[in-house]
């Protein structure tokens, strides 16, 4: 297995790029890292390819996939039109982790976008937007895990997940929580909280507002989310997590539970003398970066305990991730 799923990780260069492009072309999955995650890609114009995508991950098929474009030009074979609100924020944030919800052509197979007439794009960094131009078209791409398992932030993660499938490995992702999504119409609203942080896109359109809470009706059942994918419950851990909104009570909880793992930011170990810890650094920032790998953790311990992070800024997203993978909140 080990063996198997190292001959399928390439480094780096000009080779494994021309052949991961040319994998793309064929119609056949490439995994890739990103900005923010890994990504397992598929030509977005190939409706076989595509459909390859929701196979290997067992995504629902009414979540759609966001599409990646090297540049305008091939954002224009995509989308309908551009309007001046996600004009200014391409400009300010393109290329980077900002996904824009616009109008579709019709060359975009409706099961990339689940049959919505929207399709989520962005232009991402790097060597993803290297391999987007080198493949010539645009590509299909959600986070290189199976579905409902937490992002992978290396090649080692994606391997674990999808043995068979090559990967291009370009280290740990830089960001290692997802793109931000951003619907334009019918109203200005963040559909995910992601890389880009709200207080960021407020300085391009201050209208911009957070989704919130999954909106509930009167009988308590959910409403129906605006962003299909977000209504899936994501990231499973290793092991349960418990996610704890008062230092005082993860405190109390551990010392009553020595076996626990503690995902804590590395400034409060002090408070863990005789407890197992993965130290997540101390800025948001830093524990953005090793937060899916924490949820993939194999090191010995009964569950997981994660203490909340305050809801702004990079904050907000680690919070949702926290919350999704959360088997219980106290
Ligand atoms: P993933 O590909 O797993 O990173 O997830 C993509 C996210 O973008 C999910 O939350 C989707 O629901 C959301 N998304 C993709 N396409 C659309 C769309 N056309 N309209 C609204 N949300 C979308
Ligand atoms: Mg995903």
């Amino acid at each position: 297995m080990a063996a198997r799923r190292r001959k399928n990780v390439h480094p780096i260069d000009t080779r494994s790029l021309r052949e991961a492009a040319a994998r793309l072309r064929r119609g056949e999955l490439v995994a890739f890292p990103t900005e923010t995650v890994y990504g397992l890609g598929a030509n977005a114009l190939d409706e076989k390819a595509v459909a390859k995508i929701f196979a290997a991950k067992g995504r629902p098929s009414d979540n759609p996939i966001i599409v990646h474009v090297s540049d305008r030009r091939m954002l224009r074979r995509v989308v309908k039109s551009v309007p001046a609100a996600a004009e200014a924020l391409m400009r300010k944030f393109w290329p980077g982790p900002l996904t824009l919800v616009l109008s579709k052509r019709s060359s975009v197979p409706s099961l990339v976008t689940a049959g919505l007439s929207t399709v989520a794009v962005r232009m991402p960094e790097g060597i993803a937007r290297d391999l987007v131009r080198l493949a010539g078209v645009p590509i299909a791409a959600p986070s290189a895990n199976v579905s409902g398992r937490p992002s992978p932030t290396t090649a080692a993660h994606v391997a674990e997940d999808f043995p068979d499938v090559f990967v291009l490995d370009g280290g740990p992702t830089a960001h290692g929580v997802e793109s931000t999504v951003v619907a334009l119409e019918p109203r200005l609203v963040i559909l995910r909280q992601g890389a880009v942080t709200e207080e960021q896109l407020r300085k391009i359109l201050p209208r911009v507002r957070g989704a919130g809470a999954p909106r509930r009706t009167r009988r308590g059942a959910p409403a129906p989310p605006a962003s299909p994918g977000t209504k899936y419950t994501h990231y499973a851990p290793t092991r349960p997590l418990i996610l704890f909104l008062r230092e005082s009570s993860l405190v109390a909880y551990a010392k009553a539970h020595p076996k626990a793992l503690v995902l804590c930011p590395t400034g409060l170990s002090f408070l863990f003398p005789k407890q197992r810890i993965l130290a997540l650094g101390d800025t948001p920032k830093e524990i953005a970066h090793g937060l899916f790998a924490a949820l993939r953790t194999r090191r010995r311990g009964s569950e997981l305990l994660a203490l909340a992070v305050p809801r702004r800024g990079l904050g907000r997203t680690i919070m949702d991730r926290l919350e999704r993978a959360a088997t219980r909140i106290v």
